[in-house]
This record gives structure tokens, sequence and C-alpha cells, in this order.
């Protein structure tokens, strides 16, 4: 069965959403600065009687199940949803779904002991604090053969040394989620274990903070553990089950990106078209040339088929209820992301002149954000191999030295089954 209707409650809702992030939300975006920055007191002031009004509507934390304090609502009605807040750099905040913290709080529901949960994932949830996941080493973050960041236990504690690279958000972090060889003699997948470390942890360095053009702060941190000790229980798992736990964070991490991406794009879609409509050159509306009218058209089919691959990533998460069964679909969207996300945003820039390109719009730092996409969580290369591998897992290898192989058989099985029928007809003519 096939539906492509949002069910009418739902929609309520969203449009409800859709008018509260243009009028109260998108503003924030001008005058503030980090959403995570929760000892910032402007900050705080304007943000949380929205967020209080967010629980109010029951929208909050939507990502989480009722009892972590969300709805439940499943990826689809997310996916709606989070289309909408990606309109805005203080959405996800506004509605207590930003990423790290929202994949962070789903490890610590999984994994974290009672006071773990008291202590971190409590407040984690109200957004009294925020926090860091920090996997990726200066040596590399594709290949985790290459991490190197060790720890080691002594007695009741586990005592960390290393460097962590691009830990976004660390600076205002009250913890860290840490992934730290354990085992190095065991195989790359099995050899490492997460953590929690409390950022102020003595030996705990921030080196730098590092930043990019579309980012207003450096907010990814170069990180530095030099004998860091945490109690035996701030183990995240089992020992060597890194990989595991992160699996619980990164599945819908991906997928949310994707889900605010959208809400990006269909922003500079929209930029576009109301240039196209505004701008006259040479006697007539942009609108009504066809080069124009071309971008305008590729844009939104990009669109529309992204949009499409999201829901229905979406649809197979709430299915299967496992991120694993799904890892082919969610490494395609991932995939996919950036091209769709680059390329709309390069339109609108280009339909805008010499304005487009200007720090007064958003173009080139979406653009800039395009590769953040193609990054963040994996390289987009690195999705592409699980897709093929995956889809290469349903071919045996002809027994042929003909790459058609399975052609010729088909035409062979024809020809067995109705070869006599056309000698009849042939005969008959
Ligand atoms: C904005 C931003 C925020 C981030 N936030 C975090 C964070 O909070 N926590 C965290 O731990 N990490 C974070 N990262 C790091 C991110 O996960 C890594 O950048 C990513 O995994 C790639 O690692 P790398 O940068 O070391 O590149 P490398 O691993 O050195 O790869 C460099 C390039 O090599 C190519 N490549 C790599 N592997 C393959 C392959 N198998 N096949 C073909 N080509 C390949 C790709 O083009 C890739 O981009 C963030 C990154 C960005 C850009």
């Amino acid at each position: 069965m096939w539906d492509f209707e949002t069910d009418p409650e739902f929609q309520t809702k969203l449009d409800w959403v859709d008018a509260f992030i243009r009028e109260e939300v998108e503003p924030l975006d001008f005058v503030l600065g980090h959403p995570c920055d929760v000892k910032d007191a402007r900050r705080n002031k304007l943000v949380k009687p929205l967020q209080q009004e967010v629980r109010k509507q029951k929208l909050w934390a939507c990502h989480l199940g009722p009892e972590l304090g969300g709805q439940g609502y499943g990826q689809v009605k997310l996916a709606l949803l989070n289309e909408i807040l990606g309109r805005s750099s203080f959405g996800p905040t506004v509605f207590g779904c930003q990423a790290p913290d929202s994949g962070n709080a789903e490890i610590l529901a999984h994994y974290g002991t009672d006071e773990q949960k008291r202590r971190f994932l409590a407040p984690l949830l109200a957004n009294d604090i925020v926090s860091c996941f920090a996997m990726t080493e200066p040596q590399g973050g594709a290949d985790p053969k290459v991490f190197t960041t060790r720890a080691e236990r002594q007695g009741d504690s586990w005592v960390i040394n290393g460097e962590k690279w691009f830990a976004s958000h660390a600076r205002y972090a009250a913890f860290y989620i840490v992934m730290a060889v354990t085992d190095p003699a065991a195989k790359p997948y099995q050899r490492m274990s997460m953590f929690i470390v409390p950022a102020d942890t003595p030996g705990v360095e921030i080196v730098r903070n590092v930043g990019f053009l579309a980012e207003k702060q450096a907010v990814h941190a170069y990180l530095r553990f030099v004998d860091v000790r945490v109690p035996a229980d701030h183990m995240l798992g089992e020992p060597g089950q890194a990989f595991v736990v992160a699996q619980t964070r990164l599945g819908g991490g991906r997928l949310h990106h994707a889900m605010r991406t959208i809400g990006q794009a269909r922003r500079m879609l929209d930029h576009l078209c109301e240039r196209a409509v505004s701008r006259e050159t040479q006697g007539e509306k942009l609108s009504q040339k066809q080069m124009v009218q071309e971008k305008i058209a590729d844009s939104w089919i990009e669109l529309e088929q992204y949009r499409l691959l999201v829901l229905r990533t979406a649809w197979l998460c709430d299915k299967h209820k496992d991120y694993n069964k799904v890892r082919k679909d969610i490494s395609a969207v991932k995939a996919a992301m950036p091209k769709v996300l680059h390329d709309i945003a390069a339109r609108a820039l280009q339909v805008h002149g010499s304005l487009g390109i200007s720090d007064e719009m958003p173009f080139a730092d979406q653009v800039l954000q395009s590769f953040h996409m193609g990054l963040a969580d994996g390289p987009v290369e690195v999705h592409k191999v699980t897709v093929a591998r995956q889809i290469l897992r349903g071919y045996q290898p002809a027994n042929s030295l003909f790459p058609s192989y399975h052609l010729l058989a088909a035409r062979e099985r024809a020809l067995e089954k109705y070869g006599a029928d056309f000698e009849e007809l042939e005969q008959g003519a």
C-alpha cells in the first residue's frame, strides 16, 4: 500500500510549526550566536520561552519515545517535522532535537546507568546542558583502523590518552562521548570502547577550536586527553562495542541531517523562484528566460526525488525498527545529500548575480554547508561503497565469459519455451 498523504491531524501540527518557525525562530538566526551556547544569557532569555511553547504543543524531542519525554512519532513524521525545523539554525534547539545531543541522548538512554541518566541524560534532554561526540582523530576519520586514542584500565578507573579532531560543540559541552582503543590486539571494529568523559575532568584540553566560513563561531574542537581518569562505569556498552554503540546514534543522526537539509534546499529554491519572478533584464523577467526556467525545474525535480528517498528510508526505519536493516538506504540518503544542497544553492547564488555571492545572502554559506554534509558522519565515498556492496550482495558471478550472461540465458530459455510456436507461425505464413 503506497500513500503520499500526511494525516490531517499531524498536518495541523506541521502548519503550526511552519508559522512558529517563520515568525519566532528564524529571526533568532540574525541576532544570536551559537544555538548550543547554553551559557549565553541572551540566548537563554529568547530561546527558553520558545522551548516552553514547543513543550506545551507536545512537539518537544520528537525523536525520542514517550518514556524519555518525546512523542514517539516515528521517523516519517519526524522527517516532515525536521524539513521545517531545518530552515533555521535554531529550529532543532527550540524543538529539543539538535545534533549531536539527539544521538548522544539515544546512546545514554540505551547504555547509561541510572546514575548517568540522572546526571547526564536528564539535563541533556532539558537542554540545560549540551554534549559532544568525539570519534574522529587528527590522522583520519574515515578509517577507524587508524584511531589511536587509548583507554587503559587502572583499578576502578579507565585512563584515557590521545587526541580527537573536529569534535563539534566541545567548547559548550558538559560531557563528551569518546571512542578509545581498549584492546589494541583485537580486530579493528572490536578494538574500541565508548566512554562518557565529563568536560571538567582533569587532563581534558581543547587545543584549539576550528571553524569554517559558513559558521559564525569556531566550534569544532581539536581535543587532547592526557591521563584523563574516568570511573569504570563510564564505559557505555561492553568493552570492544564502540561501533555497536555508535550505530545507535549514527543511523538516526544521518537521516535527521538529511531531513533538515531538505528544509535548507527548499529555502534555497524559494529564494531562486522569488528572484526569478522579481528581477528584470533585457526587457523581461528572469523567470521568462528558458535557462533560468531550467534551473528552477532541475532544482524542483532533484529536491522532490531526494525527498522521496528520505521519506521512504524513514518509512523503512519505522517498519524495521532496526537501523542495521536500513544501512544501504541510510547510506544512499547520506551520499546523495551534499549534491542536492550544493546544486540548488549554487543555482540560487548564480541567479542572484553579485548579490548572490555576497555575505548578505545565504547561498555561499549553503554551498559550503553542502561539503559539511558530505563529510560529517563519514565521507560520501565511504557511504557509496556501503550502498554498492549491499546491492552487489544480490548478484551471483555469471558462469560465462560474457558479462551479459543472464541476458543470453534468458534468450535461450525464451527460445526453448516459445521457439516452436514461432516456427509454426513462420511455416503458416
Ligand atoms: C562540520 C563537521 C563536523 C564534524 N563533527 C564531528 C564530530 O562532532 N565528531 C567527530 O568525531 N567527527 C566529526 N567530524 C569529522 C568527520 O566525521 C570526518 O571529517 C569524516 O569522517 C572524514 O574524516 P577526515 O576528515 O579525517 O578525512 P579522511 O578520513 O582523511 O578522508 C579524506 C577524504 O578521502 C576520501 N576517502 C576517504 N575514505 C575513502 C574511501 N574509502 N574511498 C574513497 N575515498 C575515500 C574522501 O574524499 C574523504 O573526504 C565533523 C566533520 C565536519 C566537516
